[in-house]
């Protein structure tokens, strides 16, 4: 991080709690209104900033094996001069992309650094990758899951509502080794042509077709993100031929996930298949996100990106077709590339899971 800012010709990075400061320190801090921050700066050791409460709590993180400097302040000090004395008032200082308006505002207002930019530009490069523990701990979410899709069979039945099978579903995310569940998505008959529709309680009829998007967070801080769509009963012959198309586009896009095709080429690879059959205008959405510390991350999966794919990139291959009033469908793993053929974290089967 402080080789890139250097390279950047930027004099300190500013990191408060959030994905940003659990990647780089280990410390799962819960973004409060007082001031905790790591001051990464180039020509001197890190630093966290903590108030003097929350001390044992950072010691007790990765923060304190590592041995990393921390300088606390007590309830009457103010914690954004303190980061601005570490900083100093030239230069530019680049801020993490989640820090609250709040103290961004006071941290410049505090003189700290001459310019603010944003660390995504540093943070990205650094996280788009995943190293191979990070793959491990995807894996691991991704198996965690997969037992909950498989359990999701038993639970959608005719006269049962979303927001019952919806709640049941957050119960296992837990007990599949969750910490938190991040969401849950259960989209029955038309509902399903709202790609972010959540719970309702609209009961469940013979006939639907339900898509179910979940996923949460392991106790690593890393995210499962899952979509499997699922016919309690006979959906009927339109819905099953598209969601044939579907099944072939989201393969396509999985195929596309290799070392030299850009991110845009993924997104060309699911779209076209479902463009050919007609049903382009129905896929609204771009065909996937990265997925790490955070659900929706770097890189993209969306036309105009034409950011190469390199190993360890992790991301969501996820078409899908919505048309209002009617249904919708979806297929979504999650995929890592590598040097060979791309590594997909989901098992559950793709084909239309119809439940008698
Ligand atoms: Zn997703
Ligand atoms: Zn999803």
């Amino acid at each position: 991080m402080r080789d890139l800012a250097a390279e950047r010709g930027i004099r300190a990075v500013l990191v408060t709690p959030g994905p940003d400061l659990r990647y780089l320190v280990g410390y799962d801090a819960v973004p409060l209104e007082r001031l905790t921050c790591l001051v990464v700066r180039v020509d001197a050791d890190p630093v966290l900033v903590v108030p003097e409460l929350e001390l044992l709590a950072a010691a007790a993180s990765p923060v304190g094996e590592a041995g990393l400097d921390v300088l606390t302040w007590g309830e009457t000090d103010d914690p954004y001069a303190k980061v601005a004395g570490l900083v100093g008032s030239t230069g530019e200082v680049a801020v993490d992309n989640h820090m609250w308006a709040e103290k961004v505002l006071r941290l410049r207002d505090a003189g700290a650094g001459a310019r603010q930019v944003l660390a995504g530009q540093l943070l990205d490069q650094l996280r788009i990758r995943k190293e191979p523990d990070e793959i491990a701990a995807l894996a691991d979410a991704g198996a965690a899951i997969d037992r909950v899709h498989a359990a999701v069979t038993g639970l959608l039945r005719p006269g049962r509502t979303e927001a019952q099978v919806g709640a049941e579903i957050a119960e296992l995310i837990l007990e599949a080794g969750h910490v938190r569940v991040d969401f849950v998505i259960v989209a029955s008959g038309p509902n399903g042509a709202s790609p972010h529709h959540e719970v309702s309680d609209r009961v469940i009829m013979p006939g639907d077709a339900v898509v179910v998007d979940i996923g949460g967070t392991m106790p690593d801080g890393y995210r499962s993100d899952c979509t499997r769509t699922y016919a309690v009963g006979d959906p009927g012959p339109d819905f099953r031929a598209r969601y044939e198309i579907l099944q072939a586009s989201q393969e396509a896009g999985v195929r596309a996930a290799r070392v030299g095709a850009r991110c845009s080429d993924v997104d060309t690879a699911s779209r076209s298949v479902l463009a050919d059959a007609g049903l382009g205008e129905l896929f609204i959405h771009r065909t996937g996100h990265g997925i790490g510390l955070e659900s929706h991350e770097e890189p993209y999966i969306v036309q105009g990106n034409d950011l190469p794919l390199e190993p360890g990139m992790a991301f969501s291959v996820e078409p899908g077709f919505y048309e209002a009033g009617r249904h919708g469908a979806r297929i979504e793993d999650i995929v890592v590339v590598t040097e060979g053929d791309p590594r997909v974290l989901n098992t559950q089967t793709r084909a239309l899971v119809v439940i008698e």
